[in-house]
Formats: C-alpha cells, sequence, structure tokens
C-alpha cells in the first residue's frame, strides 16, 4: 500500500502503459481518476479497477484542448478535494525524416505530446501549490536521449518533455512538488503495435530489429513502466527531483558491438 489514500489522475490511461499504472496505483491504495481521449476504454480501465475492488473513476478529456483539461481537473477537485498525483502519459507516435512529415502531422504530435502535457499541468498545479504538496510523472521517452531513424517529431516532443520536467521541478520545489520523468525503451503496447503496422513494410522483421537494439533482447512490458511510474509517484523517490528514471532495457546506455 505505497499510494494509501492518495488521489492520482492519470492521462491516457485507457490503454498501454497508462492503464497498467492505473491498475497498479489502485492496488497499492490510490483513488485513481482515469483520463483518455477515448471513453470506452478508459472506462473499461475504470471498471477493471472497480471490480477488483479499487477506487476509479474516469474523466473524459482531450489534452490538447483547455476547456476540456480544465472541466476535468475541476471535476476531479470537486470528486476528491484535492490531486496528489498528476501522470502526464497520453502521447502519440509520430514517425518520418523532417522532409517526410506533413506539417499537420507535426503539429498534432506537438500538441499531444507537449501542449497535453502543459495543460494538465497548468490547470492542476494551482492545488498542488495551495496544498504545497504534489507530485508530477511527465512521460517522457529514451528517444530523448538517443537518436533514432524517421522519429524526427516524436523525438523533438520527448526531448521537450524532458527540458520541462527539469524546468517544472526548479519552479515548484519550494512548494513542496516533486517533478520527474519518466523514459521508457520500447513497450509492447497498442501504440507501438500500430507503428509497427504503419511504418514498415515487415513489421515481424522490426520487432526483431527492435529486440537487437535492447541489451534485455526483448520488448518491455507495460509492467515494468509502471513499477517505475510507482516508485516515483511514492515517498521511496522523495529525494529525485527533476531527473530521468530509465526504463530501456539498456537502449540508452548499453552496447554490445
Ligand atoms: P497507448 O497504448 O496508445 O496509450 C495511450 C493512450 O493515450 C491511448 O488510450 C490514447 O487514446 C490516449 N490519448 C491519445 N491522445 C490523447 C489525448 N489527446 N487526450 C487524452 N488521451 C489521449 O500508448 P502507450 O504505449 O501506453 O504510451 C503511453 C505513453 O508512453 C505515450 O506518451 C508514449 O509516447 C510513451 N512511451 C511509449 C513507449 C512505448 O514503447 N510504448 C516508449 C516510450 C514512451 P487513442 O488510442 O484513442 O489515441
Amino acid at each position: 500500500m505505497r499510494l494509501q489514500g492518495k488521489i492520482a489522475l492519470l492521462t491516457g490511461a485507457g490503454s498501454g502503459i497508462g492503464r497498467k499504472t492505473a491498475e497498479l496505483f489502485a492496488k497499492e491504495g490510490a483513488t485513481v481518476i482515469v483520463n483518455d481521449i477515448d471513453e470506452a476504454k478508459g472506462k473499461e480501465t475504470a471498471q477493471s479497477i472497480q471490480a477488483s475492488g479499487g477506487n476509479a473513476l474516469f474523466l473524459h478529456a482531450d489534452v490538447t484542448d483547455a476547456a476540456s483539461v480544465r472541466l476535468m481537473v475541476e471535476s476531479a477537485i470537486q470528486a476528491y478535494g484535492r490531486i496528489d498525483i498528476l501522470f502526464n502519459n497520453a502521447g502519440i507516435s509520430g514517425v518520418g525524416a523532417i522532409h517526410e512529415i506533413e506539417p499537420e502531422a507535426w503539429d498534432r504530435v506537438v500538441r499531444v505530446n507537449l501542449r497535453g502535457v502543459f495543460l494538465p499541468s497548468r490547470y492542476v498545479l494551482p492545488y498542488m501549490m495551495e496544498r504545497k504538496s504534489g507530485n508530477i510523472i511527465n512521460m517522457s521517452s529514451c528517444i530523448a536521449e538517443i537518436g533514432l531513424a524517421r522519429r524526427a517529431s516524436y523525438s523533438a516532443t520527448k526531448g521537450a518533455v524532458l527540458s520541462l520536467t527539469k524546468s517544472m521541478q526548479v519552479d515548484y520545489a519550494k512548494y513542496n512538488i516533486r517533478v520527474n520523468a519518466i523514459l521508457p525503451g520500447t513497450i509492447l503496447t497498442p501504440f507501438v503495435e500500430q507503428y509497427l503496422q504503419s511504418a514498415y513494410e515487415d513489421p515481424e522483421a522490426a520487432i526483431a530489429a527492435i529486440r537487437t537494439r535492447q541489451l534485455s533482447g526483448n520488448l518491455g512490458r507495460p509492467e515494468d513502466v509502471a513499477n517505475g511510474v510507482l516508485f516515483l509517484a511514492s515517498d521511496e523517490s522523495s529525494f529525485m527531483m527533476g531527473s530521468p528514471l530509465y526504463i530501456d532495457g539498456g537502449v540508452v546506455f548499453g552496447k554490445d558491438a
């Protein structure tokens, strides 16, 4: 019960890493506010938590839309009076080198992956500041640290999220608010399955190539990342501030040849 009594808001928690993290947070005693743009998937996460005896509430919002995010935060505050933990997880992939990317596609990736971290933080922070207590975890990626082929828009946003995390930490340390980033390697989720299908002629060969890229020899699982997010969300990481936590099967710091 490492999050006993905590109120946690997780964006994009209808699928993949967000869903696993929501389930783990609930098991550890948190009341979980599940956000997603996809109502059916978000409700499914909340219902699976409730079915296992946990506390969960689904709140629909598009994290790129200020009015929608503001309403979500106000509804959460109305329901529980505070938000202790914010996991800015919602994100989308972006494939292509610069010359291959349509401007609208670039803007969409930036909106979801960067504005989608700014807006929930923008509306949750005043409540955390008032209570002089809070914990924010931003979803970056190990791609923030390495060059990877044809991921220009995605890597630009995830690098920005890492920089933003450090900047936020400095601004809000005086309010006893911690802000850290999580940097996963390739984790097998619907998100990765989808970009493998859309970006490669031979998705099987692509998976094989990704396996060799990781020292672990395999892709990560959503629960591998959820465990790291739990650590950042709990008091066990209380001396971590503005830091990246890598959960990447050795992609960033390892080289086999
Ligand atoms: P996922 O399975 O696709 O889950 C992401 C969820 O966010 C989806 O349910 C998605 O809904 C939702 N979402 C998208 N746009 C949204 C919006 N505007 N407002 C609210 N929710 C929105 O992906 P995942 O693999 O778990 O990824 C979660 C996060 O981890 C992302 O930020 C991703 O960049 C990051 N990450 C993933 C990996 C990986 O290998 N999987 C590695 C590093 C970092 P829709 O399905 O309807 O779009």
